[in-house]
């Protein structure tokens, strides 16, 4: 048996004769690569894996091409932590800490009083945006609380994560009630509670297939072509470029000065320098 071989995957799957529909995903390699330039503290570590798999449960129940940004923000330790993912499965992260954070810290402790906003840009037409309390304990809770409020449909989110074989990996579950409103309610419990059951070393150890198998052995379920899913950053030189531009001119020469005639700059997702002269921020300036 290959575990390794639903690594970086997420899964659509229907019960047939419940209307209840689901999702699973499991992030390795994304993971690592995510958190692969930076040294953020095992809680932040944790909270973006959850954070990323549920960006990817999300953007999976999307009708249409765009990208979701869910984001925290807050005046505790954590000032800010974001994910961001397309209909492609490109997902990408990051996190601002300043001050403290001991493993195992609480939510509420890292993030103090703050909020989640959750935008929705569709590639074509407006984009949405909704904004949570955190008023629940996990970030799996609160969004759970989003779903029903927002699409009016009973969802349950299911996130672990942690380590498997010495790797960070992140993975997570989705039920929700089909919009036909033939799902009842007593079905969706039923699923509900066999989901529930699922045990971290089968959800981040197991192929899909079995898991659901073990799960689901008694129900007919209709499993869709996976997929892949990938760290992307979407960082360039032209878009570092504009960001430049927005620093005030005296600043940037100060910049200059201070640094050799050379302005880095780093992009906070993925690590990658871009290095600008006064030359080529002259040209910039030209672009525009
Ligand atoms: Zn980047």
């Amino acid at each position: 048996m290959n575990y390794t071989q639903d690594n970086d995957k997420l899964y659509r799957y229907l019960f047939q004769n419940r209307a209840v529909r689901g999702e699973w995903v499991r992030l390795n390699q994304t993971f690592t690569d995510t958190l692969n330039t930076h040294h953020y503290p095992k809680a932040v570590q944790n909270l973006l894996g959850e954070m990323m798999v549920a960006t990817n449960l999300l953007t999976a129940t999307l009708k249409f091409n765009g990208n979701i940004t869910v984001q925290i923000q807050g005046d505790g330790p954590l000032k800010l932590a974001l994910v961001n993912g397309n209909d492609q499965q490109q997902i990408r992260a990051l996190a601002r800490v300043q001050g403290d954070i001991q493993d195992g810290m609480s939510l509420h402790d890292m993030i103090g009083k703050g909020v989640l906003v959750i935008t929705i840009a569709p590639t074509e037409g407006e984009r949405y945006q909704g904004v949570i309390g955190l008023d629940k304990p996990t970030i799996t809770e609160c969004l759970e609380d989003y779903f029903v409020r927002s699409e009016q449909l009973q969802t349950q989110l299911i996130i672990r994560t942690g380590e498997y074989e010495g790797k960070p990996v992140s993975a997570g579950m989705l039920l929700q009630i089909m919009p036909d409103g033939q799902g009842t309610p007593e079905d969706f419990e039923h699923l509900t509670t066999l989901a529930a059951t699922v045990k971290d070393e089968e959800l981040f150890g197991l192929p899909a297939e079995e898991l659901l198998y073990r799960l689901y052995h008694e129900e007919v379920v209709e499993v869709f072509e996976p997929q892949a899913v990938s760290f992307f950053c979407g960082c360039s030189p032209e878009r570092s470029g504009a960001a430049l531009l927005l620093i005030p001119e005296a600043e940037i020469d100060e910049i200059l000065e201070e640094h050799k005639g050379s302005i880095d700059m780093q992009c906070e997702c993925c690590g990658t320098h871009y290095f600008f002269n006064k030359e080529a921020i002259d040209k910039l300036k030209q672009a525009q």
